[in-house]
């Protein structure tokens, strides 16, 4: 017997049928004599709708009453996929962020799981009763509901992984595992068997959007045993797994894009020391993540341009900052620029092998493509290119790094 998380996602739940065919596997692992916790997102598409209600409410919305109203997506499914699982004769009860509860941090729209408390579930294991829990939510300092980020629900079932010290952390989805790429855009790609929780880690925060990043911290974190794979398939998925279990490993395991990114040029900024820390200073003092930097080196040693990206939605945000220290740092002008996407190579076997930027480089030329950026750490390599170009550069490179099938 073993103790088991099983997460579906959005297009999993998004009818009635695909509910029973939710409740068809849960009810198999149930019968295996498994305890189950199930974790559910919001039928795909809800939460969309409901985020575009509250933009619609007021656009300088109140975070909140936004997480009051875009959790509600994930009520429906748990309470419908727990009458599902009651009328094929397993017995089920739905639970809410707040009723396990799942204790989270104050950041409303993107709360931190800080605590989750499984007794009660664990109780009901005993009775052989199926928790059918709310992804995506949890309970504020100030008794609040909140959510966790969009892609939330993965981080829910990890951290309940976690707290009950579960066997398995299954996550099913519409696609059979993580493969090297998209496999939307790249139908070459392939289904990676095993990954370190390192390359997914990267993958996740650089773009691949089939586990959420806080979701993979949390797995690595405390050892989940993470398995990404299909609701609708019987194939074996991917498992996310430490590097010492891995018998090969490529030098690129995976390429990921992003598209929430906008960059920023500083045209003629004084080549002296402190400028960069007087223009990143009020943009950290507003939350606004700046990722890739490059600052030329100047001619006359008197001025230079900065540039570098943040994420899209705060590209505004920035703006104003800047405009308002202007006096601080003076600069010629400002250029914004939201047609961009951050396309990455990840591998860890980066660290012991040469020539991988130069490859990647190589890669895009050929197709005429220009890198604006370029950023890199032990093991990823992030350019910044044209949004336009997106596609072509992601099979280019896909194609480059012998990961085709
Ligand atoms: P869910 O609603 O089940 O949480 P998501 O839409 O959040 O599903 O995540 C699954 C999607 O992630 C897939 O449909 C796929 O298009 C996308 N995706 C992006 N990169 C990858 C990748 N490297 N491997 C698998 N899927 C990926
Ligand atoms: N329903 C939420 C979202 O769409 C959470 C999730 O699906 O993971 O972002
Ligand atoms: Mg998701």
């Amino acid at each position: 017997m073993a103790r088991i998380v099983k997460k579906f996602g959005g297009t999993s739940v998004a009818d009635m049928d695909r509910i029973r065919n939710v409740a068809r596997r849960v009810k198999a692992a149930v019968d295996e004599g498994h305890e189950v916790a199930v974790v559910v997102s919001a039928m795909a598409g809800t939460t969309d709708t409901l985020v575009g209600y509250t933009r619609d409410a007021s656009p300088m919305h109140d975070a909140r009453e936004y997480d009051t109203v875009v959790a509600a997506g994930e009520q429906i499914t748990s309470g419908l996929l727990a009458l599902v699982l009651q009328d094929m004769g397993v017995p089920a009860r739905s639970w809410l962020g707040w009723q396990v509860p799942i204790r989270t941090d104050g950041v409303h729209g993107a709360a931190r799981i800080e605590h989750i408390d499984t007794a009660e579930i664990e109780n009901r294991f005993k009775q052989g009763q199926v928790a059918v829990v709310a992804g995506f939510q949890g309970l504020g300092p100030d008794n609040r509901i909140t959510t966790l980020g969009r892609g939330g629900s993965d981080t829910s079932a990890v951290a309940l992984a976690a707290a009950l010290k579960a066997d398995r952390c299954d996550i099913y989805t519409d696609v059979d595992g993580v493969y090297t790429t998209d496999p939307r855009i790249v139908p070459r790609a392939q289904k990676i068997h095993r990954i370190t929780y390192e390359e997914m880690l990267e993958m996740a925060s650089l773009g691949a959007k089939v586990l959420q990043t806080r979701s993979v911290e949390m797995a690595m974190k405390h050892r989940v045993r993470v398995q990404v794979r299909s609701s609708f398939e019987d194939t074996p998925g991917t498992l996310v797994v430490d590097e010492d279990e891995i018998v090969e490993q490529q030098v690129v395991s995976g390429i990921a894009y992003s598209k929430n990114e906008a960059k920023i040029t500083l045209v003629r900024v004084q080549d002296k020391p402190g400028t960069a820390g007087f223009i990143f200073t009020p943009l950290a003092d507003a939350n606004i993540n700046v990722d890739m930097i490059v600052q030329d080196v100047s001619e006359d040693g008197k001025m230079t341009d900065l540039t570098f990206t943040v994420p899209a939605d705060d590209l505004e945000r920035a703006v104003a900052v800047i405009e308002k220290h202007r006096d601080d740092f003076p600069f010629e002008r400002i250029i914004a620029d939201r047609d961009v996407v951050k396309v990455s190579v990840i591998g860890v076997g980066m660290r012991s092998h040469a020539g991988v930027a130069a490859t990647m480089f190589r890669a895009l030329a050929e197709k005429g493509i220009n890198i604006k950026v370029i950023s890199t750490s032990e093991i990823k390599i992030s350019v910044l290119i044209d949004a336009a170009y997106t596609e072509l550069a992601v099979r280019a490179l896909h194609t480059a790094y012998g990961l085709d099938a």
